[in-house]
């Protein structure tokens, strides 16, 4: 039922499970509709990848469906910093962040009746990300635990803390930009379970508002008091 999908960048977690995405949204609508895809240059690449791993499926789905007689379709709309979506009532701002060598990577701020909300994906703290959150009421950025993955072996995952924020560094995106919500997401590593407030308390040492460990499938909305909650 999603209108669209938004990427923030290229890497493979966090586009592997967009195939996944085209398949259901397609098999489950009633008639030809299309998918919108926006993301940074390289989308284009990667869709047609992905539909192209998908014929055999494709092949398979439309011989055993009577009533499917269309092949799935997707708009893919790359796009460069600056408003990507204005319908009047919802406005979606794509600023840049700095994930380098992934070039180039979005964050995403989405307008909505007076509120904003901004989707960061994997960045260090950088100008176009501190623009973006600037007043939003929720800002949700993809942290790491530093102390914990020097803890790791392994250079190859130490290189991670290169082009990612920190959750010491994430705090003080939210504090600089003044944000009422902070949602901490796509932890890494793996947070052990029960250690969840850790991660918070870290954050806390830098910022004041409502900072929220943010699990898979949480939605985040605005309570009628006008603060937000994640259930
Ligand atoms: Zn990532
Ligand atoms: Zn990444």
């Amino acid at each position: 039922m999603l209108d669209a999908v938004l990427l923030t960048h290229l890497h493979s977690d966090h586009i592997c499970d967009l195939n996944d995405v085209i398949t259901t949204h397609w098999v489950m609508t009633t008639r030809p509709t299309a998918l919108a895809v926006y993301g940074p240059p390289g989308t284009r690449r990667v869709v047609d990848g992905a539909l192209a791993m998908l014929e055999p499926d494709i092949s398979y789905r439309l011989a055993h469906h009577a009533d499917l007689e269309w092949e799935p379709s997707v708009d893919v709309r790359e796009v460069e910093p600056g408003t990507v979506i204005d319908d009047g009532t919802l406005r979606v701002v794509a600023g840049a962040t700095d994930h380098r060598p992934v070039q180039p990577s979005l964050a995403y701020r989405f307008e909505l009746e007076g509120r904003a909300m901004v989707v960061a994906g994997d960045t260090v703290p950088c100008a176009g990300l501190d623009r973006l959150c600037s007043g939003a009421d929720v800002y949700i950025q993809t942290v790491l635990r530093e102390d914990l993955v020097r803890m790791v072996p392994m250079q190859r995952f130490v290189d991670t803390i290169d082009y990612h924020s920190t959750v010491v560094q994430a705090a003080q995106t939210a504090a600089r930009a003044g944000v009422g919500t902070l949602v901490l997401t796509h932890q890494v590593p793996t947070p052990a379970p029960g250690s969840e407030q850790e991660w918070v308390d870290i954050a806390r040492q830098h910022f004041d508002g409502v900072i929220v460990f943010g699990s898979d499938l949480d939605e985040i909305s605005a309570s009628p008091a006008g603060s937000w909650e994640a259930s």
